[in-house]
């Protein structure tokens, strides 16, 4: 923490259209981790920057433009605004790999989906129908989907802009203001996404971003005042029960997107090329930084050998290397702290009893594509979410052992499963307590279906007309269309 400046480039606060320091002059450095070095300084909020970004949220949805002009406008404002982050995909995603460490051929990916998130809920908010219901009684009734107010949105560090946006976007789009709250390890795409933001013409106070970290800090800060309409969150399961903690004390609405311990259920009739190509990419792709990632391989016993075989393999083939060459396949995890998390639980795999067939710690901040097996069934490994490039696999006999096992877990964010069995691939579907089942894929979104999770995973859906129901306040207008008796009530 610092007030000096530096040589390195800043990135403020963005309150009421301008962007600002910390109103104590604080400043952090943000953290490249594959140099190990400062690559940009930040200002660090407290209470008072946090209590202002909610004042200029608050005054620009109570008196200015952006709740009641049209939706078509704000179409086209929001257009405009995915425009420019796509015209600096470039600045953005570079952002986030020195930030976090995320390679950039899969940050190119958030860049598009970013500015995809946008598109997408400025023209769903123009086309999403209300319903229109004729009463017996002579009168009809029809919906209003309000803007709920101001809205706060806390973030992870793991998919920084894109998963700031699926919060964002419907937010604005239903016609919120909006304070954004970024991890701490990843402020800076935050910032550059608020200067386009003024640059696209969205008015002043509109988007809001204010820096710092969460207990004690920015993110508490936000979260127990009572001027916010709502909170959407994304994090852990832990922080979000305090968060929901501190939201129920002046009753706003949360939704919460958290952790998960999620299976990948391998059939023994599943095309094995796919099943494995599949897998390496949901356990190991962005470190394992995933809150999606099928961590527990099950894997049906006649196939076990050959598929751990094939695993092992392509686990060992990916690249390791500079985030930023286009090449790298996997990079350091986001910070030291988090490297030190996932080095405990591949430190003490074999002490708990299990083998770690390949990987283990690599060099500087990053952890090797690791196998484990044969880990003992209350060994933390299988239940806690590691959140790093650590898979579990397991081999299993029959449908019920396999599915008994996934749903062994307070977590319920997802599950992928790969069979050509068309009616077990809808039989284990139902029969898995998941918000999500991919079925011979993984990670493929469509933005109008539903997005959670159950159990320790999440509290409410997003996505689609899910994002409408949470940004908003639907409000039922009766109207008397005939003239009819007043005692025609109730
Ligand atoms: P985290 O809970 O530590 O932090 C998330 C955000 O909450 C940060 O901005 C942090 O500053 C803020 N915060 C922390 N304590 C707070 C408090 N008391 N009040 C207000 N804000 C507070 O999570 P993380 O380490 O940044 O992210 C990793 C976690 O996110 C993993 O558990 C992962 O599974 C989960 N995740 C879930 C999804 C999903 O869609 N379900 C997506 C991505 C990540």
């Amino acid at each position: 923490m610092t007030d000096v400046p530096t040589d390195r480039p800043f990135f403020g606060h963005v309150i009421g259209g301008k962007e600002v320091e910390s109103a104590d002059g604080q400043r952090f450095p943000s953290i490249n981790p594959w140099t190990r070095e400062p690559w940009a300084d930040v200002a660090l909020g407290a209470a008072a920057d946090a209590e202002a970004a909610v004042t200029a949220a608050r005054a620009a949805f109570d008196e200015g433009p952006w709740p009641r002009m049209g939706y078509a406008e704000r179409q086209k404002l929001l257009h405009r605004f995915a425009d420019l982050i796509e015209a600096h995909g470039d600045e953005l995603g570079e952002a986030d790999t020195r930030d976090m460490g995320k390679p950039v051929a899969q940050v190119r990916h958030d860049v598009a989906r970013t500015a995809w998130n946008f598109r997408f809920f400025a023209d769903h908010a123009v086309m999403a129908m209300a319903e229109t219901l004729p009463m017996d009684s002579g009168h009809h009734a029809y919906t209003r989907y309000e803007p709920a107010g101001v809205v706060v949105a806390i973030a992870p560090w793991n998919f920084p802009m894109m998963l700031e946006s699926w919060k964002v976007a419907p937010a604005l789009a239903w016609g919120n203001t909006v304070v954004l709250k970024p991890a701490e390890d990843t402020p800076v795409s935050a910032t550059i996404m608020a200067r386009l933001a003024i640059e696209a013409g969205i008015p002043e106070g509109v988007f809001n971003v204010v820096h710092g970290y969460g207990p004690d800090s920015v993110g508490e800060a936000l979260t127990r005042d009572p001027r916010v309409d709502r909170i959407t969150f994304t994090g852990e399961s832990r922080t979000g029960s305090i968060i929901s903690k501190a939201a129920a004390e002046n009753l706003i609405p949360v939704s919460l997107e958290m952790g998960g311990k999620n299976s990948n259920l391998v059939f023994a009739d599943a095309d094995l090329d796919n099943a494995v190509s599949w897998s390496i990419q949901s356990i190991f792709r962005n470190a394992g930084q995933i809150c999606l990632s099928g961590s527990r391989v099950l894997v049906q016993r006649p196939i076990y050998e050959e598929f751990l075989t094939r695993f092992v393999a392509a686990a060992e083939a990916m690249r390791f290397g500079d985030p930023l060459d286009p090449a790298t396949e996997f990079g350091p995890l986001a910070s030291q702290e988090h490297f030190e998390k996932v080095k405990g639980y591949v430190d003490t795999a074999e002490e708990v009893g299990g083998r770690i067939l390949t990987g283990g710690v690599g060099d500087g901040w990053s952890i090797r594509p690791t196998v484990l097996v044969d880990m003992p069934a209350d060994s933390p490994h299988l239940c806690e979410e590691i959140f790093g490039p650590v898979a579990i696999v397991e081999p299993f006999d029959t449908e019920d052992e396999a599915v008994a096992l996934a749903n062994d877990t307070p977590y319920g964010l997802d599950a992928q499963l790969f069979t050509e069995d068309l009616h077990q691939a809808h039989r284990v579907s139902a029969r898995l307590r998941v918000g999500t089942v991919w079925v011979n894929c993984f990670f493929i979104r469509d933005l109008r279906a539903p997005f959670g999770g159950v159990g320790h995973s999440g509290v409410g859906r997003e996505g689609g007309t899910f994002s409408r129901e949470f940004f908003t306040e639907p409000k039922a207008v009766v109207m008397q269309i005939n003239a009819a008796p007043a005692d025609r009530q109730g």
